[in-house]
């Protein structure tokens, strides 16, 4: 019998584990998922919590849950990967070997990648969301907030859901209207880029957008460090933003076991062929969603596209077959932008976010790069689709891995 490994059950080990069990053949295959959580978190949900709109229950699930039966789950850390040996070192020290490992471990925060942010501060008047406590003790902060200097800041990229930082800003804007604290406090979005966001056209009206709520933008800010005695945000030029309540989100990192394994880059990613999804220097080991090095956004809807072609893929490497080459970068994100609308994006690897409409072309329901009710319809609806259908690997309509360009224009 041979084994296949999926490493992660996350979004898209789970997906793997979901489409894998139907294709493979039981007598000759066996799948292995292991995960050192038995949590699994719907993470875009952690953007809401602050506000008081989830709380960590409603975006909390157990991981076997949402695995198929006839496959084996272990709740186990795995500390190093042997590639040249197929062997995985788990964290009680016991080896297991594989045939096919897919990468699943995804990317999680490294606060103390930026001197100062995890100090005396942390939690006080340093917060993050990217994390189901983080959000859930900003959100007792945030309850009981009265006004002052609110700075949102991106340490650096790349970092998952590349838009959550804004939607975070547009919301707490929306949030503290609402209470009859907007007033009272200023509002920064410090960020290391040139713009609001990494697509040109995108962050010229998300720009926009920060402008029209009165939100100061600091674009180009290399930030060197925090000094949280002060609450002040250093960059290396010597620019400086004052704070009262800071809600960072840290440097993004893969799992420090690619570092010690030899197999990461400088941030623990796993270096990955572009369009097949297989490891750049493995022939047997595959990466999806969060972990890979990939120029593609770290968002869960990547992970969702790219699951079919993986899928594809590990058929094709099973039969000797060349691998297709189809991954195209596909990203489909929703943006919250206060006020019960939204905005939703649509884009890949050479194609930036175009207008439309979305998933079916010239109806709808949902309108590309623009600001409507529907589309933050669509935000909240993905709740329920996560849990129901995208773990579950069940085919979408009209949605499909590849970006498709009917009845979209640039
Ligand atoms: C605040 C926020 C908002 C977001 N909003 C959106 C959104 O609106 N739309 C969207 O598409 N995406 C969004 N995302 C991104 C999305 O959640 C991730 O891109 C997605 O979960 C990535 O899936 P993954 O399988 O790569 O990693 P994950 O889902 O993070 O899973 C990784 C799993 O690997 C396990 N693991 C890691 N290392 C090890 C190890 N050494 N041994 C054993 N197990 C290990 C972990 O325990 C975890 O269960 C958001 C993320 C955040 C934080």
């Amino acid at each position: 019998m041979k084994k296949l490994v999926i490493l992660g059950a996350g979004a898209g080990g789970t997906m793997m584990a979901n489409h894998l069990v139907k294709k493979l053949n039981k007598k000759e295959w066996s799948i292995t998922v292991i995960d050192q959580e038995r949590k699994h978190y719907y993470q875009a949900g952690f953007l809401f919590i602050p506000f008081g709109s989830y709380t960590a229950k409603n975006v909390t699930k157990q991981i076997a849950q949402y695995l198929p039966k006839g496959i084996e789950h272990l709740n186990i850390r795995v500390d190093l990967i042997k590639p040249e040996e197929n062997k995985l070192i788990f964290s009680d020290g016991k080896e297991f070997e594989y045939d096919i490992l897919i990468a699943a471990t995804g990317c999680r925060i490294i606060p103390s990648e930026v001197e100062g942010l995890d100090g005396i501060g942390w939690r006080k008047d340093i917060f993050d969301f990217y994390t189901v406590e983080g959000a859930t003790a900003l959100a007792e902060k945030l309850n009981g907030w009265e006004g002052g200097n609110l700075v949102v800041h991106l340490a650096e990229m790349p970092i998952k859901c590349p838009v959550a930082p804004l939607e975070f800003v547009f919301l707490v804007d929306w949030f503290l209207t609402k209470r009859g604290k907007r007033e009272n406090t200023k509002l920064t979005y410090v960020t290391p880029l040139s713009g609001a966001f990494t697509k040109e056209k995108t962050s010229e009206i998300l720009g926009h957008m920060l402008t029209d709520k009165n939100i100061e933008i600091v674009a180009d800010f290399a930030v060197e460090k925090v000094d949280p005695e002060a609450k002040v945000l250093h960059s290396y030029d010597e620019k400086t933003v004052p704070y009262d309540l800071l809600v960072s989100i840290p440097t993004n990192m893969g799992d420090e076991l690619y570092e010690k394994s030899g197999m990461g880059d400088d941030l623990n990613f796993i270096p990955t062929e572009k369009h097949t999804l297989k490891a750049k220097n493995y022939e047997n080991i595959f990466v999806i969603g969060d972990a890979s090095d990939l120029p593609a956004s770290k968002a869960g809807s990547v992970a969702h596209a790219q699951s079919e072609v993986l899928t594809e893929n590990i058929l094709r490497h099973i039969k000797g077959e060349e691998l297709l080459q189809d991954f195209d970068g596909h990203a489909n994100c929703f943006i919250e932008s206060g006020f019960g609308q939204g905005f939703l994006i649509d884009f890949n690897y050479d194609v930036p976010p175009v207008q439309g409409t979305f998933p079916v072309p010239g109806i709808g329901p949902f309108s590309l790069l623009k600001e409507t009710r529907m589309n933050h319809m669509g935000k909240l609806i993905m709740k329920w689709m996560y849990w129901n259908i995208i773990l579950k690997g069940v085919k979408i309509p009209f949605m499909t891995s590849k970006m498709s360009l009917k009845g979209k224009k640039l």
